[in-house]
């Protein structure tokens, strides 16, 4: 009401609960009308579980069940859901400053966290870009190989290499240097760019390195330097190309040739970062600091998304120094202070924690508990690295078959192609390591009963098969 002098202003209805909550019944109607899911299809519908809350290592479902978590909502949960130490530091954060441009302005967060990022990663790498996404923080190491190179006068240099079976990520950059044959270049082929692959490293990461690992790298190097600006690698664990562990003596022999051939090297730490293979970052494994880094998945502690480039003084002082003298990129959400906020306190809370320990101790975890799994016929191989543990099939999974009968046992595993595989939070307990083991075990040999009494299995090659890549 307007009273002479008097402005009274709108106020907004005092919330005692934020709004009526939609019925299970109506989520399950309306997600199967309206919503994609990652690598989803509306006419062949997969089943969808509606999760009512998470907290530790347990997802409650609506339908009373509780389900012990395998994967860390691909990689990124490793203090389990909701951590206390995180939720409150956003929730303080939040009632400050929940977000503001980044253009022009910056914040003790982002301050903070940055100085955290500095210090962590392996020394050198000293300038930090921001971003909302792993896929991005790819995307924005490839144009700043990029920028580089033009900065040097060298604009030819402008192709990125990859490993073949490599994943970086779905946006149109990050997809052309995912592998070539799994990574859906044939369905868009006229927009990406047509990028270089060398061979995948075979040596084992725990056997002897064979030096031919590096021949391919080494002719393409050789014949194509002059016009690459990078190479981009996952360090010692390849995920969504297959989970892959291979040897870090190639990362070391890689990082040499890169110098030798005038080539950077990006390493896509998004996976690997803080600790899930034992090294805070798989990099440490060779020793080496690559010239870019790229930071993702657990960054947040799964709490919230955000992403973050690195690079050295030497790209940034060259991209700086020439025409047009910026680096070109600047995502809207840049340095969140609230994604910034949980970031700080997932290190905080990480380094604080025996986290050397627990890899270690969930390494040896999942090797004997999934050791049973070899014995089975589907099972083509069984293999562990730090807080990973891999069951490979001989034939892609029958996910709509699948994926109830790990939700029936209780644990939440989510297998693409033919790898059942887990990545489980830090804090999980050995008792909860020999159930989630065993689960897998038990559903396995279901699962191999169940198709033995199908007329024709229900498979579908891996191309087709409705998979998710962001393992
Ligand atoms: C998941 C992943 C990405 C992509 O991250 P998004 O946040 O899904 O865009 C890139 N690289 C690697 C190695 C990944 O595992």
């Amino acid at each position: 009401m307007y009273n002479g002098l008097h402005l009274s202003f709108w106020e907004p209805p005092a919330i005692t609960t934020y709004r009526t909550r939609l019925t299970p019944e109506q989520i399950d109607h309306i997600d199967k009308t309206h919503i994609w899911h990652p690598y989803s299809s509306f006419s062949q519908s997969t089943p969808v579980f509606a999760v009512e809350s998470a907290s530790g290592v347990y997802i409650k479902l609506y339908n009373g069940q509780t389900l012990l978590d395998g994967m860390s909502s691909w990689w990124s949960t490793i203090h389990g859901y909701n951590p206390t130490y995180i939720t409150q530091a956003v929730c303080e954060q939040a009632q400050n400053l929940s977000h503001i441009m980044f253009g022009g302005l910056t914040h003790e967060p982002a301050a903070y966290l940055t100085q955290q990022l500095v210090k962590l990663t392996p020394s050198g790498l000293e300038k930090v870009f921001y971003s909302d996404s792993g896929s991005v923080a790819v995307d924005v190491a490839m144009k700043m190989a990029i920028q580089y190179w033009q900065a040097k006068g060298q604009p030819a240099k402008s192709r990125i290499m990859a490993l073949a079976k490599g994943y970086h990520g779905d946006s149109i950059g990050a997809m052309s240097v995912c592998d070539p044959v799994t990574g859906m270049h044939h369905l868009f082929k006229d927009t990406i760019k047509q990028q270089l692959f060398c061979a995948q490293p075979q040596s084992p990461f725990n056997g002897p390195f064979n030096p031919a690992d590096l021949t391919d790298l080494k002719a393409k190097l050789e014949h194509h330097h002059h016009e690459l600006a990078a190479l981009i690698i996952e360090p010692v664990v390849q995920g969504a190309g297959g989970m892959h562990f291979y040897h870090p003596q190639f990362i070391a022999q890689a990082k040499t040739l890169c110098e030798d051939y005038n080539v950077l090297l990006i390493a896509d730490e998004i996976a690997t970062g803080f600790g899930r293979t034992g090294k805070l970052f798989a990099c440490e494994h060779a020793a080496i600091t690559p010239d870019i880094m790229c930071l993702g998945k657990t960054l947040t502690g799964g709490t919230m998304t955000l992403a973050a480039t690195l690079c050295t003084n030497a790209i940034a002082d060259t991209i700086c120094q020439a025409s047009p003298g910026v680096f070109m990129h600047g995502p809207t959400y840049m340095g969140n202070p609230l994604a910034c906020t949980a970031a700080s306190a997932n290190i905080d809370l990480l380094l604080s924690s025996p986290w050397e320990d627990n890899i270690t101790r969930i390494e040896h975890a999942l090797t004997s508990g999934l050791a049973a799994c070899k014995q089975l016929n589907s099972v083509n191989n069984v293999r562990v690295l730090g807080a990973i543990g891999v069951v490979e099939l001989h034939d892609p999974v029958d996910m709509p078959t699948l994926q109830p009968l790990f939700v029936e046992e209780g644990i939440w595993i989510r297998p693409f192609g033919k790898l059942v595989y887990m990545m489980p939070a830090y804090t999980i307990t050995n008792t909860q390591l020999a159930t989630l083991t065993q689960g897998v075990y038990n559903v396995l040999t279901r699962y191999a009963a169940r198709l033995g009494h199908q007329a024709t299995p229900n498979q579908t090659p891996i191309n087709q098969a409705p998979f998710d890549a962001h393992e």
